[in-house]
């Protein structure tokens, strides 16, 4: 089962075991964005997953991405 982020920007699927959503742009939580299945664009601040070499909203390469902390 899943369920659904009440956040009406972000509205998506989530597993049970999720106790927050798994959205990095998702509002509910800051926390989400700082894991490793995320980078952020460090020309954009677009988060983007992992296995996306680059960045979805401007193009820049993954080596662009801003360090955590
Ligand atoms: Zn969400
Ligand atoms: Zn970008």
């Amino acid at each position: 089962m899943s369920w659904r982020c009440p956040e009406p920007t972000c509205r998506c699927d989530n597993y049970d075991s999720d106790k927050t959503c798994q959205n990095p742009d998702c509002p509910t939580n800051p926390d989400n964005r700082k894991n490793d299945h995320w980078w952020r664009c460090g020309v954009c601040q677009k988060y983007n997953y992992m296995n996306q070499p680059w960045c979805e909203k401007c193009g820049a390469s993954q080596d662009k991405a801003e360090q955590w902390g």
